[in-house]
């Protein structure tokens, strides 16, 4: 319940957030919602010596269409995007999933950048940004690089991302009217998935089937060569290694991505 104690700054710009970045860096941990982060610094998992607080940044707040894609701001709040006329025009998807993380208090904190820099395999809107073949776009004091999501997750609560890094923006396809779906399967309303299944235009993410989040490969090709969708989601654990924990064995949580994964193709077909 106690944090150890810390520094505390709160930067009014990326410029400035990313200058506290670049000098202690290895010591300091970016606040965004803190729905994720404080949890751990209160449980004395985490203990950084300065929190640099990044919540009040207008900058990074923000939901734009931008050619064929749509550019979000790492500092968008889950509600942001569960309320917004854009996304749900545009990429549906992710509104439809935003709408399913916890609580309305933690959707009125949480954001999408922290989201998926916390790199929870069992975080909703990670294997939603994979489904939907996003990008994650981060900032430090020597540069701006584009990291697609298939490469942004490297293990457990772990990325590409460097200490003196910022995610900055998530990029995301304009997906229109292509079908889709999220079928979360969990214990009570407010818990995090045991297994969720994210489809849209025929691409799948996974929630909770792995160390990070994961395409369901086999799934997608047999899809691709025409396969029934009985027979392609039969195939939806294929290459997979769930965790087995107090919601479910490895055995049952592979069952649930077959299951959910019709489901969700179902759906998507309309
Ligand atoms: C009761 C409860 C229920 C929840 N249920 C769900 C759920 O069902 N599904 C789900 O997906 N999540 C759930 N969450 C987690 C919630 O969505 C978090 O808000 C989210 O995972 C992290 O976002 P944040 O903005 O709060 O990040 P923070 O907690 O502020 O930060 C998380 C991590 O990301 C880093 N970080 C944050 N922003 C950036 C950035 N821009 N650049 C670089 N690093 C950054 C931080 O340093 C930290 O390491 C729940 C949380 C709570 C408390």
């Amino acid at each position: 319940m106690i944090p150890v104690g810390f520094d505390y700054e709160r930067p009014d710009s990326v410029d400035g957030a990313l200058a506290l970045l670049a000098e202690r860096g290895e010591d300091a941990k970016i606040l965004a919602g803190g729905h994720s982060l404080l949890p751990v610094m209160k449980l004395r998992l985490a203990a950084p010596e300065l929190v640099i607080d990044i919540g009040r940044i207008a900058e990074l707040r923000y939901i734009r269409v931008d050619g064929d894609e749509v550019a979000i701001g790492a500092g968008t709040r889950h509600h942001d995007l569960e309320a917004s006329a854009e996304i749900a025009a545009e990429v549906p998807l992710l509104g439809a999933v935003a709408r399913t993380v916890g609580d309305p208090q933690v959707r009125h904190r949480g954001t999408i950048g922290g989201s998926l820099a916390h790199a929870d395999p069992a975080s909703d809107l990670p294997a939603a940004v994979l489904a939907l073949g996003g990008t994650v776009v981060l900032r430090s004091p020597r540069g701006e690089r584009s990291v697609p999501i298939t490469d942004f997750y490297t293990g457990v609560f772990s990325t590409v991302m460097e200490p003196d890094e910022l995610v900055v923006e998530i990029r995301v396809p304009r997906t229109g009217t292509a079908g889709w779906a999220y079928e979360k399967f969990t214990r009570r309303a407010n818990d995090w998935a045991i297994v969720g299944v994210a489809v849209v235009d025929g691409r799948v993410g996974l929630v909770n089937m792995g160390q990070t989040p994961l395409r369901a490969s086999a799934t997608e090709a047999a899809l691709a060569g025409g396969a029934s969708i009985d027979e392609a989601a039969a195939l939806a654990a294929e290459g997979t290694d769930p965790p087995a924990d107090l919601a479910g064995t490895k055995a049952y949580r592979a069952h649930l991505a077959r299951v959910l994964t019709k489901r969700a193709l179902t759906t998507a077909q309309g």
